[in-house]
């Protein structure tokens, strides 16, 4: 792209332009990305110049394997000689049916039925409504959902109203957003003890708060052991057995989120693996596709399908319009075959220790108070708001492309970043913070 088509682009863009959460009265000044392959992209900055860097971000938790995949290249190629989209009400293909089976094999035991939603937000509402059809069906009333502290589930009104209502848009939408019941932010650390007084002090309010709202509560929604976008927190496993005891006392489901954790990216294949229940309904998007294409799905156990059946609706209430595309359905088949060949296990505990050891040198930084790693997630929590743009700046010039929030510097790699991209990431994000913050 020559000057004069940059410059004009970034004009058009700034004016005209939406960009996530982004303000018209003061446009962002996005960078320009050109191409991506492997594990970087090539972007232009503000002078022009070509930038090669290494994605820190995959794309928001979806490009694990990085870009232009041969494999997944190949899979989008070879579906569009076929069909690129046909709709799914009173048709089915090979693509959905081929992936809805992968799926059930990979899925937490028990659940036996796949809607393919077109984006993760969609895949939470509908696992929401399902909650209220099947309670509607027993002929129950029960309208609430109970989640934690903390949490993020999507930016249409369902999943927003499960959100951290201090840290998501509760006030803003007061009156419009259905209110929930919130138990507390779980304490930190994946390894806490099951007597740690704090989880302890946890459990005994959320006991008390699940039995006052008990005939309300429809279904417990969370993202189990990692809570991503409201604040990259840690918990301890047994909070997700604690809501799955309680939720079973009192005739409630269980969602499990796992749009942002699912495929490995904190080490097992679903980081509710390490809990000892099963969801009844799971939520998986994000890395699906290998970041090609937007898809996720709802499954759910036989239980909730027929419940949900049963109610005066007779079926469950959705239907997207580009559900289970066949573009989007290909490559996540592709996807899931190379997740499966690959050992993504390995790739994942390696990229876990490389963080490990790179970013502990944040922890020295006079601005930083914690510094955390599971599976390949990587997180630097400062004492102050991250000054975003400067980071940005600062991480592109040491070659790394990373987005902080709030408090937060974090990465989370594609799982084939080698030994010496991930070296850039690290040093890259521990010399930004440095440079910025001090
Ligand atoms: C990103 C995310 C969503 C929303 O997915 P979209 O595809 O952006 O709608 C929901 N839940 C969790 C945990 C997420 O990380």
């Amino acid at each position: 792209m020559d000057a004069d088509a940059l410059a004009d682009l970034r004009a058009f863009d700034r004016a005209h332009v939406w960009h996530p959460y982004s303000s018209a009265l003061a446009p962002g000044d996005p960078y320009v990305v050109e191409s991506a392959e492997g594990v970087r992209l090539r972007l232009r900055d503000r002078d022009g110049r070509t930038l090669d860097v290494v994605d820190a971000m995959s794309s928001w938790w979806c490009a694990v394997h990085g870009y232009r995949v041969p494999e997944l290249d190949a899979a989008v190629r070879g579906q569009l000689g076929a069909m690129a989209h046909v709709m799914f009400g009173g048709l089915t293909h090979a693509p959905a049916v081929d992936l809805c089976r992968r799926l059930l094999t990979l899925a937490p035991s028990g659940l036996e039925h796949v809607f393919l939603a077109d984006s993760g937000s969609v895949s939470v509402e509908v696992a929401m409504k399902a909650a209220l059809q099947l309670h509607l069906a027993a002929g129950e009333r029960r309208t609430r959902f109970l989640t934690v502290r903390g949490g993020y589930h999507g930016d249409t009104f369902s999943p927003m109203s499960v959100t951290d209502p201090v840290g998501g848009m509760h006030s803003l939408f007061r009156g419009v957003l259905p209110e929930h019941v919130f138990a507390p932010r779980p304490p930190a650390g994946v390894d806490l003890p099951d007597d740690d007084p704090e989880l302890v002090d946890w459990e005994r309010t959320t006991r008390d708060l699940f039995s006052q709202n008990a005939s309300d509560i429809a279904a417990v929604i969370v993202e189990p052991v990692l809570q991503g976008a409201g604040g990259m927190h840690v918990y301890p496993p047994r909070v997700l057995d604690v809501l799955h005891d309680l939720a079973r006392e009192h005739g409630a489901l269980v969602i499990h989120d796992e749009i942002a954790t699912g495929f490995h990216r904190t080490g097992p294949l679903w980081a509710g693996d390490r809990a000892q229940g099963a969801p009844d309904i799971l939520c998986v998007g994000k890395a699906l596709t290998g970041g090609y294409l937007t898809l996720a799905a709802m499954l759910c156990t036989r239980e909730v399908a027929e419940g949900v059946s049963r109610s005066e609706a007779g079926g469950l209430m959705h239907g997207p319009t580009f559900m289970a595309n066949p573009l989007a359905c290909a490559v996540a088949n592709a996807n899931l075959d190379l997740l499966a060949t690959r050992d993504t296990v390995a790739e994942v505990t390696r990229i876990e220790s490389g963080l490990r050891e790179g970013l502990s040198p944040a922890a020295d930084l006079e601005s930083v108070v914690d510094v955390r790693v599971l599976g390949a997630v990587g997180v630097v929590q400062l004492r102050e708001p991250v000054r975003v743009a400067e980071v940005t700046a600062a991480a592109l010039a040491r070659g790394v492309w990373v987005r902080p929030f709030r408090d937060l510097v974090y990465t989370m790699p594609p799982y084939v970043t080698d030994e010496d991209d991930l070296a850039v990431v690290t040093s890259g994000l521990v010399g930004a913070v440095a440079d910025v913050h001090g």
